[in-house]
């Protein structure tokens, strides 16, 4: 059964979302029917609405759509979890009944249509299959540049990212199951999916303008999540300090040179040497300190995340294992 109509659940996370709601519904109960006619999913599939403590009415238009709508059914959290809190929750629930799961945003900002392909290319065997934007012309120039300038940082902090991929992607069973096995406090999707490795592929397609309500992503919680992002995956920053420390300490013996020949070949005001061999030197101790702290900092920051150090894609032993015993009578 499987492969060949598997059970699709498609997450939504929503946090005051009343306004778009049945818009959604509309739009993904279409996909979802011309993909169980087509006989490329079981159509026991499901759309799994995560509420993310909303404000206004979403829980309860969500209620009334579980009653009157084949498909939809909901979550509700239990106080407001952020984006990425509620699509974990989403997530794990889904991966208990599902054979693959595309999650998506409630605001239909994503092409739905382009659903259709992630089940093809997960027919053909792909484990992930990422959601791309070819074009942002309906994002402002704002959002876009500043997205290129974190895409473009998180890869020099040697974070791997898919450019211009947002949490709009398929994943099976299995690579959800390795998911799970992330259990880290400050969880950043984007850059945990591409670590699951797997076989994996993009699907390109355009991102339209907010079907009604305004964006839960205003500048300050764009920083944050950047920030969240950067220190969650990276301890390129505490390197850093290192380095300024050690070109501190390079510095300091520079002056300590310079220092001592002034002291020795010409006029000094009494106490100049000894003041400026303290701040350079000293300065620069500290700062190497403080990096060579922070080094360490950085493996316990590690070590808590407890995230799986391997993932098995095959298992030659475990599948051969029938022929063994059989080759052994
Ligand atoms: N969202 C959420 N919890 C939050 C903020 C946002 O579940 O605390 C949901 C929101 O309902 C939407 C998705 O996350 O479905 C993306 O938010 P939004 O469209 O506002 O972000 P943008 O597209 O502007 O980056
Ligand atoms: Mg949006």
């Amino acid at each position: 059964m499987s492969k060949n109509s598997p059970l699709l659940t498609i997450v939504v996370p929503c946090y005051n979302e009343e306004a778009v709601l049945g818009e959604t519904t509309k739009e993904l109960t279409r996909v979802m029917n011309r993909l169980v006619t087509d006989e490329k999913i079981s159509d026991a599939s499901i759309i799994l609405y995560v509420d993310d403590g909303s404000a206004d009415r979403t829980w309860d238009i969500i209620e009334e759509q579980i009653a009157s709508h084949k498909y939809v059914e909901g979550l509700k959290l239990s106080r407001n979890f952020g984006h990425q809190g509620a699509l974990i929750a989403g997530l794990e629930t889904a991966r208990q009944f599902s054979d693959c799961v595309v999650s998506i945003d409630a605001d239909l900002q994503d092409d739905v249509d382009v659903i259709y392909e992630f089940i093809e290319k997960y027919q053909q065997g792909y484990e992930i299959v990422y959601g791309v934007r070819d074009k942002r012309d309906t994002d402002t120039a704002f959002k876009r540049n500043t997205a290129l300038g974190f895409y473009r940082l998180m890869g020099k902090l040697g974070i791997k990212l898919v450019p211009n991929h947002a949490d709009y992607r398929l994943m099976s069973k299995r690579a959800l199951d390795e998911f799970v096995k992330y259990q880290e406090e400050n969880v950043f999707i984007r850059g945990i999916v591409p670590l699951l490795g797997f076989k994996a592929t993009n699907v390109y397609y355009n991102r339209k303008e907010r079907f009604a309500g305004e964006s839960k992503y205003p500048l300050k919680k764009m920083l944050a999540f950047a920030w969240e992002g950067i220190t969650s995956f990276s301890i390129v920053p505490i390197r850093f300090v290192s380095a300024l420390g050690f070109f501190m300490v390079l510095i300091g013996i520079g002056i300590a040179i310079y220092t001592l020949f002034a002291k020795l070949f010409s006029e000094t005001v009494s106490g100049w040497t000894s003041l400026m061999l303290s701040i350079w030197m000293v300065g620069g101790i500290q700062l190497l300190a403080l990096g060579i702290i922070g080094e360490y900092i950085g493996k316990i920051f590690r070590e808590t995340k407890k995230r799986p150090r391997y993932t098995i894609e095959k298992n030659s032993y475990v599948e051969n294992q029938e022929r063994h015993l059989m080759n052994s009578k």
